[in-house]
């Protein structure tokens, strides 16, 4: 019988598994992850977990029961540290092997550290796991001080979740404005503005020289002399792809495992999907390596479509979301490159979308508290239209017309 082996436990390896069976795969699926847990969502961890208002059966992606429907091998807290392209052998911790037919890689990423002095106190902590999140709430109390540092969607988030819980919270970002790397001025000034009403301090082109501490406590030193007293510092200053497994194989990697449109590796046997993987986008024209949860699942199911001989390539619309307060932002596309920003709505009643384009075509909308438009864009930035700006513009144009 063949066999199927996903290394990584995650989003991406929980759909992967479905979509194998959806698609009548009848081999072995094997699953090894060295987390102790079946595959769970990540998104709650800065949000709904870290509030303490889900559980963790709910961070569950599917029940102990599908597993066992699907007649998965579940290894889970096992890391696997070689792959032998040629026996087509995994090594485990524990010196023990596991064989496989077909390969997905689905190892995901991990959280940047910080290269500074101090950062190596025990109250510094990061957040990419459930555990993760568990010593953050552990930390938050009523009048914790939290630093933050990094004015990401990672950072951001968890300043919302940590000021509802009656921590005092400052965030450094070493950029001149928050969520530098994937949004405009526009939408960042409304991230800025939105987290001083709710009372986050944002300290902008503030960079972390080093951390110290002594019997009063701790505090962070900034380039420019300034400290920032804390009680726990979180570090959200992006992700590294995990990627040594494929390098030491042998397969190509750059800013992620390359794979092709069928997300397969230089290595007929071998995929890689989600955060891991990078990939030629059909839309952009350009490769890409995503970290989010549509694209972890998109790839699996395509992964788990081309081992079963349906060739179907990825060519979905990259999409995300974020959460923090009353604001819900759900982004189509990626915005670098855009000559053309048009805004609809109204950004004080914390209600817009902002459309992006290049040379007239629509490539990214941030849509705020609005749903209609990110439905819209999604539609228009696939079909790769160049809608006109002052209808765009204009709310009394119903977006669906210029579909
Ligand atoms: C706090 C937080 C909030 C987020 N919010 C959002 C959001 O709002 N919207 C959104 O779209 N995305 C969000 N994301 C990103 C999203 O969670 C990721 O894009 C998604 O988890 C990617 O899935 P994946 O399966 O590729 O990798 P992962 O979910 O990271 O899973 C990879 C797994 O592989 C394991 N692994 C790695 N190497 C090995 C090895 N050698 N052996 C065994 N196991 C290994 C890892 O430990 C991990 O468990 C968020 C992420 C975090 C951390």
């Amino acid at each position: 019988m063949s066999r199927v082996v996903i290394v990584g436990a995650g989003h991406a390896a929980a759909e992967a598994i479905s979509s194998l069976r959806k698609k009548g795969y009848e081999g072995e699926i094997w699953l090894i992850g060295d987390e102790p847990l079946l595959p769970y969502q990540r998104p709650p961890l800065s949000k709904k977990y870290l509030l303490g208002e889900v559980s963790l059966q709910q961070l569950y992606i599917k029940g102990p029961d599908t597993y066992d429907a699907a007649g998965v091998v579940q290894m889970l807290g096992r890391t696997v540290h070689a792959v032998n392209r040629q026996t087509k052998q995994l090594a485990l911790d524990g010196d023990e092997t596991v064989s496989y037919d077909k390969l997905i890689l689905a190892t995901g990423t991990r959280a940047r550290t910080l290269p500074v002095e101090g950062s190596d106190l025990p109250q510094i902590m990061y957040l990419r796991t459930k555990q993760d999140a568990d010593s953050i709430k552990m930390a938050l109390r009523t009048g914790t001080r939290l630093l933050i540092v990094g004015g990401g969607y990672i950072g951001l988030e968890i300043a919302a979740s940590a000021i509802k819980q009656g921590a005092a919270v400052t965030v450094i970002e070493a950029m001149d404005r928050v969520l530098q790397r994937v949004t405009s001025p526009v939408v960042s000034e409304f991230y800025q503005s939105v987290h001083h009403q709710e009372g986050v301090e944002i300290r902008l082109s503030a960079t972390l020289h080093k951390f110290a501490s002594d019997d009063s406590g701790n505090w962070a030193v900034l380039q420019s002399g300034d400290t920032i007293g804390f009680d726990a510092a979180v570090v959200g200053i992006g992700v590294i792809p995990n990627v040594e497994l494929a390098e030491q194989a042998g397969l190509p990697c750059e800013n992620g495992i390359i794979v092709d449109e069928f997300c397969k590796t230089a290595d007929p046997d071998i995929y890689a999907v989600g955060d891991c993987s990078n990939h030629p986008s059909l839309i952009y024209d350009r490769r890409l390596r995503l970290e989010s949860v549509p694209n972890a699942m998109g790839q699996a199911r395509t992964a788990a479509a081309s081992i079963c001989g349906e060739q179907e390539p990825y060519d979905e619309v990259p999409w995300f979301w974020s959460d923090q307060y009353d604001v819900k932002l759900q982004t189509v596309g990626l915005c670098q490159g855009y000559d053309e920003l048009v805004v609809r709505g109204d950004q004080s009643k914390r209600k817009f979308a902002v459309f992006y384009l290049q040379a007239g075509r629509l490539i990214a909308t941030d849509a705020i508290n609005s749903p209609a438009e990110f439905m819209v864009s999604k539609k228009l930035v696939a079909a790769r239209a160049h809608p006109d700006p002052e209808q765009l513009a204009n709310p009394d144009v119903a977006l669906k017309t210029l579909l």
